[in-house]
């Protein structure tokens, strides 16, 4: 019935590029092929950040929680026109391109569990859904033993410092469930940036017993860049 309802929807309302606006998909084969992936040399090996130079990575250094951040691509171009179409214009259908994108990030992580990062209710209830929800259920991967609730509604992280975005979600979320014994488990969300609000995850799923906590996006936006940009990570 959904399928017969979103096809006769995609006959009314052709779905349209989001990168080059052309019409049959909501990402074509060629804005597709355009990504930057967010994983090779060149990179960070423990947040996937782009760098040219050896020591201290600027962008991971800091974290305490978090054992990595693992994204399918750069939050570039039409990287970050899929992002902005899910999260801002409510394009679901987003959702299955960038769990498609996914599934080869995930399957070399293998974690034991992958928890969506949730939006505090009252954003949920503005927005209509959580991106990192819908993404979550995309991917098709086993529902975790327990859930992530985020117990206080906190300000945008955008244009806040690193330290700021830290201070902002700290105490922001509750883990409901059994101990997770050693587990690897991986937060889940559309885009990384500086890791704040995964790492105030990985904190608490810590405490729960998770031996290795990553951060998984579909996006991974350095955060030296991402000033200027929307973002929430
Ligand atoms: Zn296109
Ligand atoms: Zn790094």
């Amino acid at each position: 019935m959904a399928t017969l309802l979103s096809r006769a929807l995609d006959l009314l309302y052709p779905p349209r590029c989001v990168g080059c606006a052309s019409f049959g998909h909501n990402l074509c084969a060629d804005c597709l092929g355009q990504l930057l992936p967010a994983s090779g040399p060149g990179r960070c090996g423990r947040c996937g950040v782009r760098r040219d130079d050896e020591g201290r990575c600027p962008d991971c250094w800091g974290w305490r929680d978090l054992d990595g951040a693992r994204a399918a691509f750069e939050m570039t171009g039409s990287a970050r026109r899929v992002v902005h179409g899910l999260k801002f214009s409510g394009i679901r259908d987003l959702a299955s391109d960038m769990a498609e994108a996914l599934v080869p990030v995930v399957k070399e992580l293998s974690p034991d569990a992958i928890l969506p990062i949730p939006l505090h209710r009252s954003r949920r209830r503005r927005r209509g859904f959580n991106q990192a929800e819908v993404l979550f259920e995309r991917l098709g991967w086993p529902p975790a033993p327990g859930r992530l609730e985020r117990v206080r509604a906190t300000a945008s992280q955008v244009g806040l410092s690193a330290g700021e975005r830290r201070e902002n979600v700290a105490g922001a979320f509750r883990y409901h469930g059994p101990d997770l014994k050693g587990a690897t488990v991986a937060v889940l969300d559309d885009v990384v940036t500086t890791g704040a609000t995964a790492g105030e995850c990985a904190r608490v799923l810590r405490e729960h017993g998770a031996a290795r906590v990553y951060a998984l996006a579909y996006a991974r936006a350095p955060y030296r860049s991402s000033a200027s940009g929307r973002s929430d990570g």
